[in-house]
């Protein structure tokens, strides 16, 4: 056993949306060596754990029981003994009916170094995605967390009629195979059958359910509308205000499937907003761009910079290779210094402003023949040089075209992937289901990593022109952000049905 001692962080994962996990708590799973997880913790907020990581589920049904608490107790010693850095991550809050409490105390008694981060409770934030305040100046000044857990058949010692009179909100975990007791026992204690209920099931999720009713007809409405687990019930006037503020179920990317096509390496803007939205995301990482071991192509380039004057990047990722080439040459941007410089496309200039480079020449327009204009407008003569994906060689053709005298150089490669998700890419296709493209090569990805049967099946919103014929030119259903923003291709996936 190793000599370091280990310690347990014992996380709050929110209820949820990947959003809604602390700052702090994030910054500690990112740490971890060991991830001891259970049931109530999203898939979204889990992949934010390190890759290399250990993952326990202690939430699985063995033999239709859960691994009992004191085992779960025992590998949080275990593996802190180990030396590792573990992360106990529970649904909603660790101490919140989560009995964070039990899993401290052996922990505690072997001298164990511990800290606890709290997280977002469910009930408190499930209704706030409903639109429902907890409490409200008008309506209730105060809160009550119970658990409708029953043992032998019984809920726990709930003190209805104390319940009642307080006239605040109450609100039910665990509730849900227990509804029609606690119902029943608030008619008992002579609550106002007419006060509003909500149900939140599935709380801060793509699959979000919201019902609201009252008292009285409760039981039969949650029947109706099968109400499953997890979800919170609330009892009190506030209730009333979820049809009025639902403003999560009604937004118009609420529960929508997406496709959200990018490169392998690439921190995710879009998947993460779309999912704070409420949409649900099919990852698809259809691109892995890598370097070129011996790029005999980029140090020809380097050799001989002083035989062109100008140079072209198709791509960031061009500037990318250039540079790290360049650099592992013993050069820096002065060797660049005598050449007109071109990029296609914002992210490639701001690239090259790293290397304190502002290109010359960058047309409004990211499409080859808006690019070769420039170049001609731009006066653009002598020998050219254009950096690209050695599988991607579309600019230089089109320049070539266009009388340029062009010299290719391959910068990096591109791999296609196939989707490897839970259903087959065709199947999602085929039910209609939007694809979202930030870059023409996510396009080239999806179409060239799979077989599609159809491809004007396929419903593409695309982020800039270039990507948007891309799409044009395999025939799919092509739709365009008005800018090229990821702001502007949001509300277009908001318009599209
Ligand atoms: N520690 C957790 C609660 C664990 S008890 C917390 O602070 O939220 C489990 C109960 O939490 C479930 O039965 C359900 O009532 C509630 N719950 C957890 N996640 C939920 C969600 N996303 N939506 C609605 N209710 C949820």
């Amino acid at each position: 056993m190793s000599e370091k001692k280990g310690r347990v962080i014992l996380i709050g994962a929110g209820p949820g949306d990947i959003g809604l996990i602390t700052v702090k708590g994030l910054e500690y799973l990112k740490q971890a060596d060991v991830v001891v997880y259970d049931r109530l913790v999203s898939s979204d907020v889990l992949s934010l754990s390190p890759k290399g990581a250990e993952f326990i589920n202690v939430g699985k049904v063995m033999n239709h029981h859960n691994i009992p608490q004191p085992e779960i107790n025992k590998i949080l010693l275990n593996k802190a003994l180990e030396g590792k850095n573990v992360v106990r991550l529970k649904g909603g809050d660790p101490f919140v009916f989560g009995r964070g409490g039990e899993e401290l105390e052996l922990l505690s008694e072997h001298n164990i170094e511990y800290e606890v981060v709290p997280g977002i409770t469910s009930a408190v934030s499930a209704l706030a995605y409903a639109g429902i305040p907890v409490t409200h100046r008008d309506f209730a000044s105060s809160i009550h967390f119970v658990t409708g857990h029953a043992k032998d058949g019984l809920v726990e010692n709930i003190n209805f009629k104390a319940l009642k009179e307080t006239n605040g909100t109450i609100l039910f975990y665990m509730g849900v195979s227990t509804l029609k007791q606690l119902i029943n026992g608030l008619i008992d204690a002579g609550i106002d059958k007419s006060t509003p209920c909500a149900a939140v099931e599935n709380g801060t999720r793509s699959n979000m359910r919201t019902l609201i009713s009252t008292v009285e007809n409760m039981v039969s409405d949650a029947d109706k509308f099968q109400l499953r687990s997890p979800a919170v019930i609330a009892v009190g006037r506030v209730c009333s205000l979820g049809n009025k503020f639902a403003w999560y179920t009604k937004s118009k990317i609420f529960s929508k499937q997406i496709i959200v096509t990018r490169p392998v390496v690439s921190n995710n803007i879009l998947t993460n907003r779309l999912k704070n939205l409420g949409a649900e995301v099919i990852d698809y990482p259809c691109i892995k761009i890598s370097e070129i071991e011996n790029n005999s192509s980029m140090l020809n380039l380097i050799e001989n910079l002083n035989k062109y004057n100008t140079l072209i990047f198709a791509g960031k990722n061009s500037a990318v290779y250039f540079f790290k080439s360049l650099m592992d040459f013993g050069k820096d941007s002065r060797a660049l210094s005598h050449l007109v410089i071109g990029v296609l496309g914002k992210s490639t200039y701001d690239e090259l402003k790293k290397y304190g480079i502002c290109a010359d020449i960058m047309p409004k327009d990211y499409t080859f023949t808006a690019f070769a204009s420039s170049l001609k407008n731009a006066g653009v003569k002598g020998n050219t040089a254009v950096l690209e994906a050695t599988q991607d060689k579309r600019l230089s053709e089109e320049l070539k075209k266009q009388g340029f005298n062009i010299t290719s150089f391959n910068a990096y490669n591109i791999e296609y992937l196939p989707l490897d998700y839970i259903k087959p890419l065709q199947e999602y296709i085929d039910n209609g289901v939007i694809s979202a493209f930030t870059s023409s090569a996510a396009v080239h990805g999806f179409v060239r990593g799979n077989k599609i049967e159809d491809l004007s099946k396929i419903k593409a919103v695309c982020i800039g022109k270039l990507t948007y014929e891309t799409a044009l030119n395999y025939k799919m259903q092509a739709h365009m952000a008005a800018k090229p923003t990821i702001d502007d291709l949001i509300e277009k996936l908001k318009e599209m049905e």
